[in-house]
């Protein structure tokens, strides 16, 4: 919990950025969250080596986060990481490390037989992000909003928040 805090409050783009390497590794970009619990409860043993071997593509391209589902390392939008909100930008690389671990552990990320609301991968990512948002103390107004991008219709929030019990204001 702490732990998480001191993330989210140090979490600003470095002067860094990747002109050289195409990728770089995920502890260098977000060093500290291996500490954390809530990753922590994701990899459990292995957190620090599956990190360490993670790799992170910037991109100038708008939009968020998201696992490449040809070799699992994680695709970050530079612009959402420097000018998004501190709070949704942890939730959402709490969110894709579990993604992350599905990608490990084989299974399809992005499976077209479910809607984006009711893929199995994403309402357990989803279920992870919000249990450490009430961890950090958020209100379900706030986890709705957080929620809540612009690419999914106001249905598949609603059913997506029903699934995951927030309750969000009508
Ligand atoms: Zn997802």
């Amino acid at each position: 919990m702490v732990r998480a805090l001191h993330f989210v409050q140090r979490l600003r783009l470095f002067e860094l950025l990747p002109f050289k390497a195409p990728t770089r590794p995920f502890t260098d970009c977000f060093g500290g969250l291996e500490k954390v619990e809530a990753v922590r409860q994701i990899f459990g043993e292995r957190t620090e080596e599956v990190l360490r071997n993670l790799r992170v593509e910037f991109t100038w391209m708008r939009g968020y986060m998201r696992v490449s589902n040809v070799d699992g390392h994680l695709i970050v939008s530079s612009y959402y990481v420097n000018n998004g909100d501190k709070v949704d930008v942890y939730l959402d690389l709490i969110h894709e490390l579990v993604h992350v671990k599905q990608f490990i552990e084989g299974k399809k990320l992005f499976d077209s037989d479910y809607s984006y609301a009711e893929r199995p991968t994403e309402v357990q990512a989803y279920q992870h992000a919000v249990e450490e948002a009430r961890r950090l103390g958020l209100s379900d107004e706030r986890i709705c909003k957080y929620l809540k991008t612009e690419w999914m219709s106001n249905e598949s929030l609603k059913q997506l928040a029903r699934v995951l019990k927030v309750k969000c204001p009508h």
